[in-house]
């Protein structure tokens, strides 16, 4: 670096000392960046809406003896209202966990970005559902994450499976699982019950992207992709305890 402007938004936000902030920023070209934001707890420091969690902006960076530190940031949006909306924070804050679980340092992470950023505008200004918001960003996660989940064949047999069959989804081989095959799983295997209606969701969504799709927003298999996406980040997300 050692001095670097970039886009980034925060994923979390720590005082440290008297006056400072520890941040963990996403950006899109370096990943996750830990980065301390000094003075920004003081009074009428520039910089204390750069160091809350959900702000986005073009941050400057400096780099100096393996520390990274925030020195200014046009802020593009704080995604204020979330702060407002208690339901909307604790699904904002799942999201913001799940990137922070998921990004490493100096990886891409231009598609993790966008996903959060539309995801968060989605929640705060279109005033969609936060459910299915939040399932639709887990499931475009999975996506984006190389586990894309195979929604036309049965996981184990590889028979394709009509939509009103279905009522496993197989968390470990990350699909659907047929009736015959799910009999022969021991008791261990790791099946999550899915509706036909769950799954036209999920096939929809991926297929026309949430803001165009016609199913239902109570369809939405959230606590099965949230099982699903945590069991991949090999993490339990406390975040997950809100929604
Ligand atoms: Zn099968």
């Amino acid at each position: 670096m050692p001095q670097l402007k970039t886009a980034a938004i925060v994923l979390r936000s720590a005082d440290y000392r008297e006056y400072d902030r520890m941040l963990t920023l996403l950006t899109p070209g370096g990943g996750r960046v830990d980065a301390v934001c000094r003075g920004c707890r003081r009074p009428k420091s520039p910089l204390l809406a750069a160091s809350e969690c959900f702000c986005e902006g073009e941050y400057m960076l400096y780099e100096n003896r393996g520390r990274t530190s925030v020195t200014a940031c046009a802020v593009t949006d704080s995604f204020y209202p979330l702060r407002e909306d208690y339901d909307l924070l604790r699904y904002a804050a799942y999201m913001l966990a799940v990137c922070e679980a998921a990004a490493q340092p100096g990886l891409p992470s231009l598609d993790l970005f966008t996903l959060l950023t539309r995801s968060l505008s989605r929640l705060t200004y279109l005033h969609m559902e936060p459910k299915s918001v939040t399932a639709a960003f887990l499931l475009l996660f999975s996506a984006a994450s190389g586990y894309r989940p195979r929604l036309s064949e049965c996981v184990r047999c590889s028979r394709i499976l009509p939509a009103e069959e279905i009522r496993h989804f197989d968390i470990e081989e990350g699909g659907l699982c047929c009736a015959e095959c799910a009999r022969a799983l021991p008791h261990t295997a790791q099946l999550y019950p899915l509706t036909s209606s769950g799954l036209c969701w999920m096939r929809d969504v991926l297929r026309r992207g949430i803001e165009k799709t016609d199913c239902p927003p109570e369809d939405a298999p959230l606590s099965l992709l949230k099982t699903y996406v945590e069991s991949r980040l090999e993490k339990k997300l406390p975040a997950s305890r809100g929604i």
